[in-house]
């Protein structure tokens, strides 16, 4: 008799907080890991065994597994991590084998090997649904029907249909491309004395084989990018995999390219643009340890690394690295996690780390590298000067001082490039009826409908509703009485072009973000092809502007009106960003802020280029507020369509928080966005110690709770919004 397991536990992609039993039939041989089909209901899905089980309940008829799928199992490393996170985040253990699973083309025997591209034929008639497939065809890369239909939002059929017509043709799809081999050592540059420095730490902490984490805290421009591949470069010598992670809108392709350059091999990347057929090859080459060098968002985290030997997080601070909707994860600390539980080193990278990363660092938890200057012509950071909005204000209506006027005429006259900085896309943040008083809301959320002049429309940033731009109340019913109120950077654009006329100007935010339409406006910018650049936080990383001296930051004090905790050190980190944006090239740099606060620590440190007097400055606020990382934070968030409803559900629940001397429950009080795409939001905020254990507190209070309805009910450890 062999010992084979003759029923074990299967983990499924589900909102199943633990696994089901199944029974493993005569001919098939499974190991912990392996993916397998699996009946569920009346349908079949996709599942991994997560082990033995030892003592099946006799009396208990389970049902089969289908069939093994020939891939190589999930590794053992990948679901200790699934297990971890989903303890910590209290989220059911199988919602995050989800995040690893996004690959369903991976697991279905019957592949699509067919790809469409346009064909030579005209269809005999043309709806919208048709031309977008068409437009989607003739971009030349043969798609499979599914991706040709997701891509153009049309269903399967409309394919097939053009397919049967001869507007589409159909070609074999070609099997996936080999990765290419990355060469360790490729084409770098010589390193300075302060970059060689810090690429020997890194390089030890590479050849340790061990866990640890390094912060590469660094000015713009001092080369960290250039110091860490040299980490990846050792860490491919061992012939280890490599994860570099970036916040999704830092993936540009410049940057691909730039790593491209450097290993003289094309990287894998992993994002949400990047298509089925491609996440399949990559995923594959993660499993098999052929894709060497990943370029990856948050969740090329879940990838099934086979052999993973470093993580390099590039700009650490970014909030962007919490996903804020399904799991609320944070993919540094899962870095983090992941590089101790696989026992490998992780590299963080950042001009402007975040306070977390910086403590930890102090308590000798982290290295800590530091470069303190920047390589090249022009080594000073641009010095940042503050314009006092109460003194210095700009014409009623108008945005810029006349203090900025004057040194954008000044640098524009010697031919040089000015970016002014407004995080506000459009036109008006809010529009607002001069009878009645009336402002114009979502009708799904309590937001202001912001006003999209070049688009005529008045637009929800939270939920995406859009409507007409109005002329008449939709309240009082006057005509023609609708003001907008504050400025958005198309009204920027608006005011400047007033004041420059002949300036050749462009406008650069995510509203670009179609096609090509955003690269070509920022490699135009880089080659000087613009006077004025008017964006938003897009471009205040990342890109390189090298005619660029002269950086006005429109409303300084936008980012600290929130009641995010870290409202001061988002600030700063932006703040420092956009400015280092100004005199990357020849020419020195020089930063104008306008603000109504120049008294506050932070306006003060940043006008004297002291961060380090900023930081202390925060460090006291959130110690002594015993928030992070000084303390522990979590939010409860519950919801409805019914107002009523969530509010009885949320007093019912702190009903049962349970007695604690260490843990403060704030709430249960209205979300300060109280309705959001339809539905009413309470929360609850929960603070406790560092040395407290929030999960078990939480899982106490929580347990047996079940949502009923339109309720729901989320967890958010370690929260970033407070919204
Ligand atoms: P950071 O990541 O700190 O902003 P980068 O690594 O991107 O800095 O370096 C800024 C620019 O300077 C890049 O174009 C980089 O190639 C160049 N650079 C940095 N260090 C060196 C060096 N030692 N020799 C030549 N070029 C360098
Ligand atoms: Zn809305």
């Amino acid at each position: 008799m062999s010992d084979r397991p003759t029923t074990v536990d299967v983990l499924l992609p589900y909102a199943l907080a633990g696994c089901y039993s199944y029974s493993v039939p005569p001919h098939l041989e499974v190991a912990a890991g392996d993916f397998i089909h699996v009946p569920l209901g009346t349908r079949h899905t996709v599942g991994v065994v997560w082990g033995d089980r030892p003592q099946p309940s006799a009396n208990l008829k389970l049902r089969p597994i289908a069939a093994r799928i020939e891939l190589p199992p999930l590794p053992e490393l990948t679901r200790r991590f699934i297990e971890w996170i989903a303890a910590y985040y209290l989220e059911p253990v199988g919602n995050i084998l989800r995040l690893c699973l996004r690959v369903p083309g991976v697991f279905d025997a019957r592949r699509e090997t067919i790809g469409y591209v346009a064909g030579p034929v005209e269809p005999d008639r043309l709806t919208p649904q048709r031309t977008r497939v068409l437009e989607v065809a003739r971009q030349g890369v043969p798609l499979r029907a599914s991706e040709l239909a997701a891509e153009a939002a049309v269903g399967v059929g409309v394919v097939h249909g053009l397919a049967r017509q001869g507007a589409l043709r159909g070609v074999a799809l070609s099997p996936f491309l080999p990765f290419a081999a990355p060469d360790a050592l490729g084409h770098r540059v010589a390193l300075n004395p302060e970059q060689a420095a810090a690429a020997e730490q890194l390089r030890q902490a590479v050849a340790a084989r061990s866990f640890s984490v390094t912060l590469i805290d660094g000015v713009t421009g001092s080369g960290k990018t250039e110091v860490y591949f040299e980490a990846m470069a050792a860490a491919l010598s061992q012939g280890r995999q490599v994860l570099l992670l970036l916040p999704e809108i830092a993936l540009t392709q410049s940057f691909l390219e730039r790593v491209e350059r450097r290993f003289r091999a094309q990287p894998a990347e992993w994002h949400s643009g990047v298509r089925q057929r491609e996440r399949e090859r990559v995923w594959l080459g993660a499993a098999s340890g052929a894709a060497k060098v990943v370029v990856g968002a948050r969740s090329a985290l879940f990838l099934p690394w086979r052999n993973l030997g470093l993580i390099v997080v590039d700009e650490e601070h970014e909030p962007a690295f919490k996903q804020e909707d399904g799991v609320r994860y944070h993919a540094r600390d899962m870095a983090v996690v992941l590089g101790s539980l696989g026992r490998f080193p992780v590299v963080l990278a950042s001009a402007t780390p975040s306070l977390e990363s910086l403590v930890n660092a102090g308590r000798q938890r982290y290295r800590h590298v530091v470069l303190r200057h920047r390589h090249g012509v022009r080594k000073e950071i641009p010095s940042v000067e503050l314009i006092d909005l109460r003194t210095a204000a700009p014409e009623p209506g108008r945005w810029l001082s006349p203090t900025l006027v004057a040194a954008m005429q000044e640098a524009i006259a010697k031919g040089e490039q000015v970016l002014l900085f407004l995080n506000r896309r459009g036109y008006a943040p809010l529009t607002l009826c001069r009878a009645c008083g009336h402002r114009i809301e979502c009708p799904n959320c309590s937001a202001w409908l912001v006003e999209h002049r070049f688009k005529r429309q008045l637009l929800c940033h939270h939920c995406g509703h859009q409507q007409a731009t109005a002329t008449r109340c939709p309240d009082c019913g006057a005509e023609g009485l609708l003001v907008p109120c504050g400025p958005g950077i198309e009204r920027l654009a608006e005011e400047a072009a007033g004041l420059f006329p002949e300036a050749a100007m462009t406008l650069l935010s995510s509203d670009l973000n179609r096609g090509s339409l955003l690269k070509d406006a920022l490699s135009d910018a880089a080659q000087g092809r613009y006077n004025l650049l008017i964006g938003t936080q897009l471009v205040a990383k990342g890109h390189h502007f090298p005619g660029l001296t002269l950086v006005g930051v429109v409303d300084g004090d936008l980012a600290l009106e929130t009641i995010d905790p870290r409202a001061g050190e988002r600030t700063w980190q932006i703040l420092a960003q956009v400015a280092g944006r100004a005199g990357r090239g020849e020419r020195p740099g020089r930063a104008l802020v306008q603000t109504h606060l120049p008294g506050h620590p932070l306006m003060q440190a940043l006008a004297a280029g002291d961060r380090d007097r900023f930081l202390s400055h925060e460090r006291r606020v959130r110690e002594a507020a015993l928030l992070p990382p000084f303390g522990r934070l979590a939010g409860i968030i519950g919801s409805a369509r019914d107002a009523g409803e969530v509010e009885r559900f949320m007093r019912a629940l702190a009903r049962r928080v349970p007695v604690s001397r260490e843990v403060t429950v704030l709430g249960p009080a209205p979300a300060p966005m109280a309705l959001v795409q339809g539905r009413h939001r309470w929360r609850f905020l929960v603070r406790a110690g560092r040395e407290v254990n929030l999960q078990s507190f939480l899982s106490d209070w929580l347990k047996g709770v079940e949502p009923r309805g339109s309720l729901k009910l989320e967890v958010d450890v370690d929260p970033y919004s407070f919204l």
